[in-house]
């Protein structure tokens, strides 16, 4: 008799959802980059106990056709690329197809949609069921209401660390999103307090306003340069406003907010000897670049990607950094400490 099987779909997304849903936090990035996808301009979310209890996201954007929306769920099921020269030039900050089947194979899970065409559909998942599948008048735009997070996976749950920790984490990754994109309002709530609050009106400054303070905004040096490759623009602090983490480094690539050592290394390099041991400048650097030199396709999650040419773009953005603070003639007595 033959051992080998197929798995059934929903533990193949419990499987899945290992690599996609870590955390809370997870489910809101994966949560916000569709509504981001679907063109939305406003995307607020809602948390309480710290995601744990429910997260809710709601946006205005183009929503799922009726008949598409159980599709939605099924693994690998996407809208965003078909071929796979798309997958060489992805555009969109989702591809994989894994995150709403993931999601509901280890949740309870809620999806209101509706598009300016159709009537609106409400589906109802747990555990990767389907348990109902109805039509309802909505306006145009999609919400998902997350509960039971990790209710059937035990383990997954134990994992989860202090509720502090998992707000944290939640507001990192709305931080990112929200600087990602100045052109969309996003708020972030938590027990019904707003802890995040940009307002969509597209400027880069304005929307470090709105995460960090205007204060701190109001101190950013604006940087821009541009080779063959790269277009970069962003803000970067002076070396005496710094942080004691490297979570204030933002790099965005094409849009999409990710995590590279190396760029990291080369902004904080940009400030020659001029910052303190164990302090960090804070910085929002958007990079665009040919998608065919970025692959975003190295891990689930999306946040490490592959660039061609990342040696080149360390050194641009090291010595625009340089140059832009050496601009600046630095009064040491008159040093603030923020
Ligand atoms: P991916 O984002 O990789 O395509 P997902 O599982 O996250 O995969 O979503 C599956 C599909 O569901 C998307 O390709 C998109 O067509 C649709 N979708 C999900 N969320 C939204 C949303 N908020 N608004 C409109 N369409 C959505
Ligand atoms: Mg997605």
């Amino acid at each position: 008799m033959a051992q080998i099987h197929e798995l059934a779909e929903v533990l193949a997304n419990q499987i899945a959802a290992g690599e996609v849903i870590e955390r809370p936090a997870s489910v809101v990035k994966e949560l916000v980059e569709n509504a981001l996808d679907a063109g939305s301009t406003q995307v607020d979310v809602l948390v309480t106990g710290a995601g744990l209890t429910s997260i809710q996201v709601i946006d205005n954007g183009g929503g799922i056709a009726p008949e598409d929306v159980e599709i939605a769920f099924r693994r690998h099921a996407t809208s965003k690329i078909s071929s796979r020269q798309d997958l060489f030039k992805v555009h969109s900050l989702g591809f994989r197809g894994e995150a709403l089947p993931s999601i509901a194979s280890v949740a309870d899970v809620v999806l209101e949609t509706a598009t300016d065409s159709a009537a609106g559909v409400r589906v109802h998942y747990r555990g990767g069921k389907l348990l109902e599948h109805a039509t309802t008048a909505l306006r145009p735009g999609t919400t998902v209401t997350v509960t039971d997070l990790f209710y059937n996976t035990p383990a997954r749950l134990k994992y989860v660390k202090s509720p502090h920790t998992e707000l944290g984490q939640i507001g990192d990754i709305i931080n990112r999103l929200a600087l990602s994109h100045p052109d969309v309002a996003f708020s972030l709530a938590s027990e019904g307090n707003i802890l995040v609050r940009t307002t969509g009106n597209g400027g880069l400054q304005q929307t470090i306003a709105g995460i960090y303070g205007v204060k701190l905004a109001r101190k950013m040096l604006a940087i821009q340069a541009e080779d063959l490759d790269f277009k970069l623009q962003g803000f970067v602090s002076l070396p005496e406003l710094t942080r004691s983490a490297r979570r204030y480094l933002t790099v965005l690539i094409n849009g999409r907010y990710i995590k590279n050592f190396q760029l990291n290394k080369a902004i904080i390099a940009g400030y020659g000897s001029k910052l303190m041991v164990g302090r960090y400048p804070i910085a929002v650097i958007a990079i665009e670049m040919d998608p065919i030199l970025v692959d975003v396709n190295v891990h689930p999650t999306k946040q490490e990607v592959r660039l061609s040419k990342e040696e080149e773009l360390g050194k641009l953005l090291e010595t625009t950094i340089f140059k832009r603070i050496a601009q600046e003639n630095l009064i040491p007595d008159a040093q603030e400490n923020l």
